[in-house]
């Protein structure tokens, strides 16, 4: 997969890309990351990027003249040029492939004005061949760059950022970690928080009991390592006992407690057991937080 960024700041990435997974998809030729200075696209003594708002106002805005040449430096023509196809790949979809209708590129907008960036907008985006992340700063973007060249504004959450490059940061690493053979183990994602994998299955393909369980959507459980007792906290012991069914229902029904205390509106779409429904019910009636097993009833 390919990420152009478009900043003011190329600066800023270059520490992010030395480091753990993304400096390591993209030496294995997973991934590759293309950083364009705009200051370069503009033709000015004081290489100017901004300008006055029309109709008055705070602060300045990023003019398209720029914006526009980069995206073309880049290859990215006007949407209207561009061939038509749906928003989202289907799940099967070979973006190889010439009849697929799907356009296999992105471009993007970082903007606290945009469609939430949630996991399931990662995995979206980890199917496509190609992204270009667009990073604002002063007041924004004239429109019209949103309006000629953007298939997507994204928003990395609800409060404003003094730019876009930290939510390109985040778009780029969520989705590249998805990206097929990025984390090694395909499977590892699915068992995160909001990973999609069945609840219901118990045993990997070989049959060898699983210890996890899929998130289904919910928060991830509290993960522990060595040493077993730390400063008088000990770990839960049965993480230390090695029977996979309990450590099972004991990581589901700390996924079910975390869910309940921190993202109630996850339980809403989560594919939840009857068995889960019975833990939930006993954790709100309040035997969770008297710190009882709420699995044992
Ligand atoms: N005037 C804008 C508003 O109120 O929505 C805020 C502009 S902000 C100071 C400058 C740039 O930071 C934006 O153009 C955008 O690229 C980036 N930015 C700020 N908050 C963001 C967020 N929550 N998600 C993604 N990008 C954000």
């Amino acid at each position: 997969m390919r990420f152009d960024i478009i900043t003011i700041f190329p600066g800023f990435f270059s520490g992010f890309f030395e480091h753990g997974i993304v400096r390591r998809a993209q030496a294995d030729g997973l991934v590759t990351v293309n950083v364009r200075d705009l200051r370069n696209f503009t033709h000015d003594r004081h290489r100017t990027v901004d300008d006055r708002p029309f109709g008055g106002g705070e602060g300045m805005v990023m003019k398209p003249e720029p914006l526009a040449e980069a995206l073309e430096a880049v290859g990215i023509e006007i949407k209207a040029e561009r061939k038509a196809g749906p928003s989202t790949p289907p799940a099967d979809a070979d973006s190889a492939q010439d009849d697929n209708p799907f356009s296999p590129t992105r471009v993007i907008l970082l903007s606290a004005q945009g469609r939430p960036f949630t996991q399931a907008v990662a995995r979206d985006l980890a199917r496509l061949d190609r992204m270009v992340l667009i990073c604002g700063r002063y007041e924004g973007v004239d429109e019209r760059i949103n309006e000629l060249y953007c298939d997507l504004e994204l928003s990395i959450g609800d409060y404003v950022l003094s730019g876009g490059e930290l939510a390109a940061a985040v778009v780029l690493d969520a989705t590249m970690r998805l990206v097929p053979g990025v984390l090694g183990n395909e499977a590892s994602h699915e068992f995160e928080s909001f990973g999609v994998a069945d609840t219901a299955i118990i045993t990997d393909i070989e049959g060898v009991p699983r210890s996890q369980y899929g998130s289904g959507g919910m928060l991830d459980y509290p993960h522990y390592t060595r040493p077993a007792e730390f400063r008088g906290l000990r770990t839960p012991e049965v993480l230390l006992n090695g029977d996979h069914q309990q450590i099972r229902r004991w990581r589901r029904e700390q996924q079910l407690r975390k869910t309940l205390a921190n993202r109630p509106d996850l339980l809403e779409d989560a594919q939840l057991t009857a068995e889960d429904k019975k833990v939930l019910e006993v954790l709100r009636r309040g035997a969770g937080a008297s710190g009882k097993n709420a699995s044992q009833g």
